[in-house]
């Protein structure tokens, strides 16, 4: 029996092979035999290059559906896929080659000129060259192979891929993921969100985020193929665009952002969603008034998940009412398999409704940083929890509430200040769009909170009076004592607020 997923992923493609897979925004048609011939090729070309088992295949490209088919064929020929944020310039690739030491690298002819010199002197073999036009020297030589191919053999603990975390809160690491990993989480997911059969009318996905993290290659791409179900494929997201084309969906996944900036489209109304199933969030939170406003514009409720490059899903919130309700500002329940629990300072389990350390274990959970034996040990309890990083609760119905980042809480004066809680009622407040709090150094308290804030269209907000507000409502250790009003919040490429940088940039703000 063959745990590669590729293998998995080829056994759901519709008996029709003609049938188009992907749809392009603009205009280009895939059939399923189009994928499969395609990762045939690719895989035969990568075959040719007599690589060691184990190789890896470094890939910073822009989003194109012949990327996608490089990442199938790196599975179908058994190597380990390493996709890096098309974002990412000379000093960072540098970081990632010279750690993840790739066999081959593929990128576009505009970054070839600096990248392969990169690659040459970390000992990479082979560049290839691939770009969102389909052209490149991947494709060409890969049109001389044969488009047919044996997938190879693999195990359930052999790598397929090594993802390199967002760097939130620190360096990336490289998260060395199984086919197992990767099969049992989409398996479960494909149960859990409901994907529908053909004979129950099938789905179809609109495709809008990037492909080099969790979320675009392995929740959206792996949800689709799983399913043998048709995507909508946007190389960027354009809400507009989007919003045109839900007619044509049943299923929508996003970061909070695009939810956001769909909802600043007027086009976007009930009619726009009327053949629409579901619409999932993750990758950071989604704010409770996103989720009201979605509601009530569309009618539809956002089901919220949770996951890491560590772990792929670990929460959802339920699909069908049977199971619950989809919650806002909470991320669910663990998924079936998922062992979730959160641990106090003492190392026990928190009570009801108590913050705590969020640790899981699953067949989902990684096998460990690539190259970096001392922290993967670290992050592992005794018992064999991975310790995700995330704070947070599970109340008396079970669902899981993420309060924050464990590098994020704020120590003041020996107490522990949650940031998320004063968030949440920052962004309460009116004409408030959003906010940041983080901690920084203070003489006499260790650390204080100092709150960034940032003010809806048309709104004027008065720091002074931020606080005086917050002073009413919480307790003296948790408010912030400084606020400053900005216009924006620094983001990385997933849409998550960087406090690491808002703290550089406050840490001198007490001496
Ligand atoms: P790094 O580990 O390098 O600091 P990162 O943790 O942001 O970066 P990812 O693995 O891409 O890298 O992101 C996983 C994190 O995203 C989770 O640990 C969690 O903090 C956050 N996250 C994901 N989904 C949600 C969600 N629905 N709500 C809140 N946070 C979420
Ligand atoms: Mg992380």
């Amino acid at each position: 029996d063959n745990a590669n997923l590729f293998a998995a992923l080829r056994a759901a493609f519709p008996r029709d092979l003609d049938a188009v897979a992907v749809e392009t925004d603009n205009g280009l048609f895939y059939s399923w035999r189009d994928l499969d011939r395609a990762s045939a090729m690719i895989a035969n070309l990568l075959d040719a290059l007599g690589l060691e088992p184990g190789a890896r295949i470094a890939v910073q490209v822009e989003k194109s559906v012949e990327a996608m088919m490089l990442y199938l064929a790196t599975l179908r020929a058994g190597y380990v896929f390493l996709p890096l944020n098309t974002a990412y310039r000379s000093s960072e690739i540098e970081y990632f080659i010279g750690n993840a030491e790739p066999a081959v690298l593929v990128c576009s002819s505009a970054n070839a000129s600096w990248a392969a010199p990169l690659a040459q002197a970390a000992g990479t073999q082979h560049v290839f060259t691939l770009n969102d036009d389909r052209t490149g020297t991947l494709l060409e030589l890969a049109a001389q192979c044969s488009d047919r191919h044996r997938v190879a053999i693999k195990g359930e603990d052999d790598l397929a891929a090594i993802l390199y975390t967002s760097g939130t809160t620190g360096r990336s690491k490289g998260a060395m993921l199984t086919h197992g990993n990767l099969l049992s989480n989409a398996r479960v997911l494909k149960d859990y969100w409901g994907w529908r059969s053909a004979e129950e009318g099938g789905d179809v996905l609109i495709h809008a985020l990037p492909i080099f993290h969790v979320h675009g290659l392995f929740v959206a791409i792996h949800g689709a193929l799983l399913n043998g179900s048709k995507m909508i494929w946007f190389a960027k997201y354009d809400p507009k665009r989007v919003i045109e084309r839900l007619p044509d969906a049943t299923v929508f996944m996003g970061v909070p952002t695009l939810y956001v900036r769909m909802l600043g489209e007027r086009a976007l109304d009930k009619k726009a969603v009327r053949n629409m199933r579901l619409f999932i969030s993750g990758s950071a939170p989604l704010l409770i008034e996103t989720f009201n406003a979605w509601t009530e514009r569309t009618g539809h409720t956002i089901l919220e998940r949770y996951g890491m490059s560590e772990t792929v899903m670990l929460t959802s919130n339920p699909y069908s009412p049977v199971q619950g309700q989809r919650r806002g500002g909470t991320v669910g329940f663990p998924l079936p398999g998922v062992q979730l629990r959160v641990r106090n300072e003492r190392d026990e389990d928190c009570t009801t409704d108590e913050i705590g350390a969020i640790q899981v274990a699953g067949p989902n959970v990684f096998a460990g940083y690539w190259r970096m034996p001392e922290k993967t040990q670290e992050e592992f309890t005794a018992d064999g929890f991975f310790k995700t990083g995330d704070v947070g609760k599970i109340d008396g119905l079970g669902y899981v509430t993420i309060v924050g980042r464990s590098k994020d809480l704020i120590i003041s004066g020996g107490y522990n200040v949650y940031p998320a809680e004063i968030e949440g009622v920052i962004n309460e407040m009116p004409g408030v769009a959003e906010s940041a709090v983080i901690g920084a150094p203070h003489p006499d308290f260790g650390e204080v909170g100092v709150a960034v804030v940032i003010a809806r269209a048309g709104a004027k907000l008065d720091p002074d009076q931020i606080i005086a507000t917050l002073k009413a409502q919480m307790a003296n250790f948790k408010i912030p004592k400084r606020c400053f009003v900005v216009d924006e919040l620094p983001r990385n490429t997933m849409g998550k607020v960087q406090k690491a940088l808002l703290r550089e940039q406050h840490k001198g703000l007490f001496g």
